[in-house]
């Protein structure tokens, strides 16, 4: 099945990678390999590449920076699919930003701030493309993507296009009803704005940073449960500097886990029980993970 899946590839507008490293795909730099890497490039593409999974029933992951992912397993069975070549350009028209799912969150940040444009400030410093954001309602206690929002193109497993307005999306924290679909492009509805205010708004979001781990991270670990902050329970239950193998609790905050070199999927997850163990057993709190935990098919068949 998977050498029969494999000789009916579609190749316009698309590169495949057969057993391709995922370290350098996963902000974490955790060691990784996926069977199978497809890199799609335009809209011709990913209609075939969608065509082709659902004829091979070939399940598929969809990755953009791997920066709000953890990668649990040293090997994955289902198909990785980036976004890239078209679906990483952008443009400001008027008072609007059109960018693919594959640009880069903080390209999009200095392209609108360079147009005069204000409304993408709040995600300066996070990494990650529009896709990943979009797909995560990325932001930060006073913004969200969502905020920017005015409509996105999706397709479904099925290979159907549609263009969801932004009232047509659920969005929570960290999350939206777009999981699972591949978004592919989005409008931002920006305003225009004095130079010196958006100066002001960057300079509010670089603070806010100051306090941010260095080290290779995926970002905030666990959901704040409501009226707390995650980093505050951790640091509470005395778990700063907590380590799996390479996998260590952020010293600097604690709701981040940081790869001191080596760490792997399991150390990473292994980090994670202690913590919700640990903070349930002194506060009698329940941490929600906020990244995303991919494993492979096999063990989530098991
Ligand atoms: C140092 C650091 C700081 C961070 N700070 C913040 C922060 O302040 N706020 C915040 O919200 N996050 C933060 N993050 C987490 C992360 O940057 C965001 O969640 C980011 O939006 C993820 O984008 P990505 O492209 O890397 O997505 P990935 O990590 O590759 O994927 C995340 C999810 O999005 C899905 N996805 C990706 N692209 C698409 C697409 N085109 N279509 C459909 N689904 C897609 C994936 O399938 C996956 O489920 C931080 C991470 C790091 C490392």
């Amino acid at each position: 099945m998977q050498a029969e899946a494999a000789q009916h590839r579609p190749m316009a507008g698309i590169v495949w990678k057969d057993e391709a490293p995922l370290d350098r795909l996963n902000t974490m730099g955790l060691p990784s390999v996926a069977r199978t890497l497809a890199v799609v490039s335009d809209v011709r593409g990913l209609r075939e590449f969608l065509r082709w999974a659902a004829a091979a029933g070939e399940d598929f992951e969809i990755l953009g920076e791997g920066s709000n992912v953890i990668l649990a397993d040293p090997y994955y069975e289902q198909t990785f699919l980036q976004l890239g070549g078209d679906f990483a350009l952008s443009s400001v028209r008027g008072k609007a930003l059109f960018a693919g799912a594959a640009a880069p969150l903080a390209h999009l940040v200095s392209q609108s701030c360079d147009a005069g444009l204000s409304g993408l400030e709040g995600g300066w410093g996070i990494p990650g493309t529009l896709g990943g954001a979009i797909c995560g309602n990325a932001g930060t206690l006073e913004w969200s993507i969502a905020d920017s929002l005015l409509w996105a193109e999706v397709f479904d497993r099925s290979g159907k296009m549609q263009r969801l307005r932004a009232d047509e999306i659920r969005f929570g924290y960290r999350n939206s009803s777009l999981d699972g679909m591949v978004i592919t492009r989005a409008r931002l509805a920006l305003k225009l704005e004095r130079p010196e205010a958006i100066a002001r708004n960057l300079a509010a979001a670089r603070e806010r940073r100051i306090r941010q781990p260095r080290g290779r991270s995926a970002g905030c670990i666990f959901k704040n449960p409501p009226g707390d902050f995650a980093g505050r329970l951790i640091e509470a239950a005395g778990l700063k500097g907590y380590r799996c193998g390479g996998a260590v609790v952020s010293h600097n905050h604690a709701n981040f886990i940081v790869n001191e070199g080596g760490a792997t999927g399991r150390d990473v997850v292994n980090l994670i029980d202690i913590v919700q163990r640990r903070v349930q057993e002194t506060f009698n709190i329940r941490l929600d993970v906020e990244v995303r935990i991919l494993h492979s098919i096999k063990r989530r068949c098991s």
